[in-house]
């Protein structure tokens, strides 16, 4: 019969047969998606993202006994409502791009669970194949699924496999060049709803100029009864709001009938009918053994045991990201240097020069230098992905962040925070709703990053005992976290409240993940770190460069560059007089005095050019609003370029002092800091406190920007963090003024 319909397929269609055929891939995640689309397409594959969102794409292409084929994997979701992205990307393509086969990845250990994204599937009236996937490990419990049954109830083809060895793989091939009809499931919603949908469908039918959208007038009845907020949105713009009223009073009355909301019915009714359907084709062992998951769920879910491992599974990556980045970070940084040393040589003291080495590999290379901390954490993430782990973390953690207004899966990111902000902001990534998602983007800056420490030692060693420094830099730290919890309250309180998503505690199995799969999945999330990190940077850092270089003239810089080459000269003068060739090792300490005297009026000139450059302008220019909090300036340009990253506060403040920035001028800077009267403690503390509130680096806000995708968001972290940046300082300033420190 199967046969048959192939035959007749082939014969009705003969022209289609050089057409590239489009497979979707949908499954929950972890399903086995990604095994399944490597194995396919190979090597051709392109990882990019979906139209305007952060989510992942993955598309490739394969030719299978002479067809071209384009496989697109779907964004694992385990639902096709519009709570996530992913669901609504994931439903959106279905329904608009109309594949030719959707191919959806069960998980036959996990059967139920894994069905009712199936269900939905199959509601929407998509050409499913159902890709019954780890059937091995099914086996290995025990459990023997009857797949023809299931098929024949469902109404699709069921194709056993093991994705992770390729077995079943030509068996789904065939079905997928034979693509079943769209699906026809009608799950039985019980007779109150089964009422409404058809009455909210009569109403769409008696719009005759209009066509339901796409996967029906029973599927759009359906998702306006489950409160899906995009489809109530769509008919009403078809339909008028007569529709959506129309439901709500539908909806009201049931509610009172069967207490309870119609999105909870609807729900159970699919989960019922699943239940169904696992009696039918499910055979377990006789003894409901425990598994192994059971068995070590026991331990790391655990009541009192569970929030100190997982708490220990945390510092860890996070060590692990720190600790064993430290070294490879070095490297790269010393092959930057390297790198800037030889261009430096090559393009020598001219524009071009400083542009290349200041600006280009200056700028890109310090990001860059990020890469090994970003792979091992990346690493640890896919890790405790692929295991399972990360959904227990979240479990565990989820009581503890809901009083903070947080998801559970928020603690992970602002963890990473204490390092990089910009891993911090990608691990939120992991985050399915946008609006805990964004909370927690907006609060990671406050967790004090790595590249602030230098900042926190320099002002701590110059204006604080040795004894105290220590703690002055602690409660650093400590306000940074604080301010975090007291503002992500309010932000998910007040600024984005509501709509949480429900948060389904599931546990999936454990399972050992493959060396391979973890590396891909380390692989593709640094690479697009170093891609678009590094494209976006490389703009910003040359703008900065410009910003601090020009102009190159400056008032009286004619007087001073006369000065410079008298004292030169004098130099060389007096080389020649003790007989030696300028630059050699002289030891006259009338010569070193010359030498001296030599590099003061350089620094006299580059700080003279700074003073005027447009860095220098805008600092003056900012300096009344400085002022208030015990800034000046200089201070001014140093925040500005701490703008380019954390660090750069250190040097640029080097470079204002007219020490420069080389390590053994570090105690030069302190002493020049200590002598120099608008520096106190106070001013101290507060600059401290100020590099820690104020805007994060531009690579920071480059990033922001791109998880959130909205301008909208990316302005509003910058403008809360200044705001709280000068009120805090001001606050601190004038009331430890006040109280005469
Ligand atoms: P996705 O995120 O849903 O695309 O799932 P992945 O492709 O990342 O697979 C999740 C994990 O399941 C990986 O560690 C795979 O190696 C593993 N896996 C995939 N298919 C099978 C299978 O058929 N049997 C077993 N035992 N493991 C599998
Ligand atoms: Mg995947």
């Amino acid at each position: 019969m199967k046969t048959n319909q192939a035959d007749n397929a082939a014969k009705s269609l003969p022209r289609d047969r050089n057409r590239p055929l489009t497979m979707a891939i949908a499954g929950n995640p972890n399903a086995g998606k990604t095994t399944l689309f490597n194995t396919l397409s190979g090597a051709r594959q392109h990882v990019g993202n979906w139209p305007g969102v952060t989510v992942e794409k993955k598309e490739g292409s394969f030719d299978y006994h002479g067809r071209t084929i384009h496989i697109v994997d779907l964004p694992g979701t385990y639902s096709l409502t519009a709570y996530s992205m992913e669901e609504v990307i994931a439903r959106d393509y279905i329904l608009t791009e109309t594949p030719d086969v959707v191919v959806n990845i069960v998980d036959a250990s996990n059967l139920e669970r894994n069905l009712y994204l199936t269900v939905q599937l199959l509601e929407l009236g998509a050409p499913v194949i159902i890709a019954l996937n780890m059937v091995d490990v099914a086996e290995g419990r025990g459990i023997r699924i009857d797949h023809n049954q299931l098929g024949t109830l469902l109404g699709v083809p069921v194709i056993p496999m093991v994705a992770r060895t390729g077995k079943g793989r030509d068996e789904l091939m065939r079905a997928v060049l034979d693509p079943p009809p769209p699906a026809q499931l009608r799950v039985n919603y019980g007779r109150d709803l089964e009422n409404a949908i058809q009455k909210l469908c009569g109403t769409m039918d008696a719009s005759p100029g209009t066509p339901p959208p796409a996967g029906g007038a029973r599927h759009a009845a359906v998702k306006l009864l489950e409160n899906d907020s995009v489809y109530e949105k769509k008919l009403r713009d078809s339909f008028g709001p007569d529709i959506v009223d129309r439901k709500n009073r539908l909806a009201a009355r049931i509610e009172q009938t069967l207490a309870d909301d119609t999105e909870t019915l609807l729900v159970d009714r699919r989960y019922g009918y699943i239940s169904g359907l696992i009696r039918e084709v499910v055979s377990r062992p006789a003894m409901d053994k425990r598994t192994m998951t059971d068995n070590i769920d026991a331990v790391l879910t655990h009541r009192a045991l569970g929030l100190p491992f997982f708490i220990f599974a945390m510092w860890a990556t996070f060590q692990a990201t720190f600790t064993l980045g430290a070294k490879p970070m070095e490297w790269l940084d010393m092959f930057f240097g390297w790198l800037g040393g030889v261009f430096a040589a090559l393009l020598g003291d001219t524009l071009i020069g400083s542009m290349v080495v200041d600006g280009v590999i200056g700028g890109v290379g310090g990001v860059l230098s990020f890469l090994p901390n970003i792979l091992i954490l990346f690493f640890a993430i896919a890790m405790l992905e692929d295991t399972g782990y990360m959904a227990r973390a979240a479990f565990i953690m989820d009581k503890v962040m809901h009083k903070l207004h947080l998801h559970g899966k928020s603690f992970i990111p602002l963890l990473v925070g204490f390092g990089c902000t910009v891993p911090a902001i990608m691990a939120t990534r992991t985050l399915e709703n946008r609006k805990d998602r964004i909370v927690t983007i907006l609060v990671a800056p406050l967790m004090s990053c790595g590249a602030r420490l230098p900042v926190y030692v320099l002002l701590a060693g110059a204006f604080f005992s040795p004894a105290a420094a220590g703690n002055v830099i602690f409660s650093i730290y400590l306000i940074g976290i604080l301010f975090a919890i007291f503002l992500a309250r309010i932000f998910r309180t007040k600024l984005l409240k509501g709509d949480t998503t429900p948060f389904v505690m599931e546990l999936p199995p454990y399972r050992m993940p493959t060396l391979k799969s973890v590396l891909l999945h380390m692989w593709e999330r640094a690479w697009m770190y170093i891609k678009k990190a590094g494209t976006t940077l490389l703009s910003i850092a040359l703008l900065m460069w410009a910003l601090i270089t020009f102009p190159l003239t400056f008032p009286g810089q004619d007087a001073m560059e006369r000065e410079l080459s008298r004292r030169a000269a004098a130099v060389e003068q007096r080389a020649s007089e003790l007989g030696a060739a300028p630059g050699a090792d002289i030891k006259d300490a009338r010569y070193n005095e010359l030498v001296e005297a030599v590099e003061e009026q350089e620094r006299e000139i580059s700080s003279a050019q700074l003073r005027h450059s447009l860095a220098g302008r805008v600092g003056r220019f900012i300096e009344p609003v400085l002022h208030p909090i015990g800034f000046d300036w200089k201070t001014g340009i140093a925040l500005i370029s701490g703008f380019a990253a954390k660090e750069v506060i250190v040097s640029t403040m080097g470079i204002i002092y007219s020490v420069g920035s080389s390590a053994e001028a570090s105690s030069e800077l302190t002493g020049a800091l200590r002598a120099d009267p608008i520096f106190t403690p106070l001013t101290a503390y507060v600059l401290m406190l100020f590099t820690l509130l104020t805007i994060p680096c531009m690579a920071t806000v480059a990033v922001i920007h791109r998880e959130t995708g909205s301008w909208k968001w990316t302005a509003f972290s910058l403008g809360y963090h200044t705001v709280l940046a000068w009120v805090v300082c001001f606050v601190v300033y004038q009331g430890g003024r006040l109280i005469g420190l």
